[in-house]
């Protein structure tokens, strides 16, 4: 399906060929700026959004450190602006998953539920996914009181006692986000201290009704149609408990999408895809930008930036006739 929030319909591609100049692999945040250079580089980009449009980003109520927004702007909104802007110069978004890549040969092959494309050039931004606990209970009851969205879920949560996990600024943020409903929320976190930032850190301990619970983890989510009790594990004492609460919100970091570029990416240890400053992975023609390739920095400002640059390699690229 393609859609178009300009009210334009999408255009195909431009080449006689048929042949996309750039296939932009997701729509978060280095997708759309990705998306958005190419598109003033008069490329006509195609970007196939996955199931996230507007990425991670989107799942967060309000983004407070992307430049030019004083006052912050929505996750949600910022996506769509983001998908304005690139559409405003040609940029055509497909709401479609990549489920395969052929890099062997230029052009490239990309296969998605829908079709299958060819491209001169590729930028991967798939970004991550929430890792889960794996623990008994998380997977029954994920959509029945275990989230990994505040954002999406918190309304459901109205004066009642939820959990959070997780000791960084994604947990501080959603557990801070999540006193707008909930009655109580106890963020639990394996240290006994929280990775966060300090601003962060502060407002979470001056809210009335947040509390920490440190050194503990959680072994079992039980409940029999929704969450209705956690098992707590504390890792100096090996003593446990059971708490009862309505929700479990689970913020303990992410993995990089990049199952489909096994074999041909070439990545680190935990899956992150290696590039160059450039952005240029091991496969010329291909790049990769975003979270995807980025294990140090993960913020909406990097993965943009990310993004732009790879779009300018790409230009680069077919500009010096490397096809
Ligand atoms: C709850 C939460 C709150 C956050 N708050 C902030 C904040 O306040 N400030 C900040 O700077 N950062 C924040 N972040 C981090 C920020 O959202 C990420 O760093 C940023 O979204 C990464 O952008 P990305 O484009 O690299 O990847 P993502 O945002 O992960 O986007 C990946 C895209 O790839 C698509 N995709 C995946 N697989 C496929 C496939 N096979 N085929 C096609 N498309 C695919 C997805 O649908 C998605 O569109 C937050 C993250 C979370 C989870």
């Amino acid at each position: 399906m393609d859609f178009n929030l300009t009210g334009i319909p999408a255009a195909s591609s431009n080449n006689p060929d048929g042949i996309e100049n750039v296939v932009i692999l997701g729509a978060g945040p280095a997708g759309m700026s990705a998306a958005l250079y190419a598109a003033r580089a008069d490329l006509n980009p195609l970007v196939i959004t996955g199931m996230e449009l507007g990425g991670q980003a989107a799942l967060t109520y309000i983004i407070e450190n992307y430049p030019g927004f004083p006052e912050g702007v929505g996750g949600m909104q910022l996506g769509e602006l983001f998908q304005k802007q690139a559409e405003r110069f040609g940029a055509r978004f497909e709401f479609d998953v990549a489920s395969e890549v052929n890099l062997s040969s230029r052009p490239f092959r990309i296969k998605t539920y829908g079709k299958e494309i060819q491209a001169k050039t590729l930028i991967v931004a798939t970004g991550a996914s929430p890792v889960h606990l794996r623990i008994p209970g998380e997977t029954e009851l994920t959509g029945k009181g275990v989230s990994y969205c505040a954002t999406c879920d918190g309304w459901f949560f109205k004066d009642k006692k939820v959990a959070v996990v997780g000791g960084g600024d994604s947990a501080v943020e959603e557990g801070l986000f999540l006193t707008r409903f909930a009655s109580t929320v106890n963020i639990i976190h394996r240290r006994d201290e929280l990775r966060a930032g300090a601003i962060l850190q502060d407002r979470a301990k001056k809210s009335e009704k947040i509390r920490f619970t440190w050194d503990t983890v959680i072994k079992e989510i039980r409940g029999k149609d929704a969450v209705e009790e956690i098992v707590l594990q504390n890792l100096k004492t090996g003593e446990e408990r059971v708490e009862a609460v309505d929700g479990v919100f689970i913020f303990i970091g992410h993995k990089p999408n990049t199952q489909i570029f096994g074999g041909q990416l070439e990545m680190d240890s935990l899956g992150y895809i290696s590039t160059d400053m450039q952005m240029r992975t091991n496969i010329a023609g291909v790049f990769a930008a975003g979270e995807i390739a980025d294990p140090h920095y993960r913020q909406v400002v990097t993965s943009a930036g990310m993004g732009a640059a790879a779009a300018i390699q790409a230009t680069r690229f077919l500009e010096q006739g490397e096809v």
